[in-house]
């Protein structure tokens, strides 16, 4: 199995999907956090996107995702748009000219996104961040193609360690960015960035392993 440029292309569209249908949603999560605006900041972005995607979808998977990554960077003024911006660069310049991707090409451009968040960001893991989902997905990622696994089934089990990762933030303290200003009350309440992040990678496992 490998992951076609349409695919890429089909994955970007069913996450702004996502986090257009759980908007109201992410933007609670972050009101009790932040400053309610995450679902808007990443619609904002997202819609942005889809409008400067069919300009790129001809051409390879790189040069697609810089383009994400770019838009985001330019039209999302929270924290989220540089560090999902910063993420699809990564992951862009990762894939390179390649018009199809195997397991391994994910493995390493998810890596490669990730590391871009921390170099970005500075937060580690267990600080109530997107990287508290990303983190999970790309172990059990890494992990389960390891054991032999095919791609759909890590993709599976990638999506669900994002989950549990994404939940996994509610009683942790958060110790960068906005929520940080809370400082005990932050505890209780799930991050919106790892939610959001977590639609991502489920997107991408549902998009990718359809009809698999
Ligand atoms: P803002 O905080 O500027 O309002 P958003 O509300 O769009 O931006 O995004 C908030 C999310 O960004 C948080 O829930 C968290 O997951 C993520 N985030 C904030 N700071 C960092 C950081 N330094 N590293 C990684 N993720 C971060
Ligand atoms: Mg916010």
């Amino acid at each position: 199995m490998v992951i076609s440029k349409e695919a890429v292309l089909a994955w970007i569209r069913a996450f702004a999907a996502a986090v257009e249908q759980h908007k109201e949603y992410l933007t609670e999560l972050d009101a009790a956090l932040g400053d309610a605006d995450h679902g808007a900041n990443m619609h904002r972005g997202l819609q942005a996107v889809l409008d400067r995607l069919n300009g790129v979808a001809d051409r390879d998977i790189g040069t697609i995702l810089r383009t994400v990554g770019m838009t985001l960077v330019s039209s999302v003024g929270g924290a989220s748009g540089p560090l999902y911006g910063t993420f699809f660069l990564r992951a862009g310049t990762a894939a390179g000219t390649k018009m199809e991707l195997t397991a391994d090409d994910w493995l390493q451009m998810l890596e490669a996104g990730i590391r871009g968040i921390v170099d970005r960001g500075k937060a580690r893991r267990g600080e109530k961040t997107m990287l508290d989902a990303l983190g999970p997905g790309l172990d059990t990622l890494k992990a389960s193609l390891q054991e032999g696994q095919p791609l759909n089934e890590a993709l599976r089990r990638s999506a669900e360690a994002a989950r549990e990762g994404m939940e996994a933030t509610i009683p942790m303290l958060a110790t960068k960015g906005r929520a940080s200003y809370l400082g005990e009350r932050s505890v209780g309440h799930q991050d919106p960035g790892a939610t959001s992040a977590y639609l991502l990678l489920q997107t991408a496992a549902e998009t990718w392993t359809a009809g698999a």
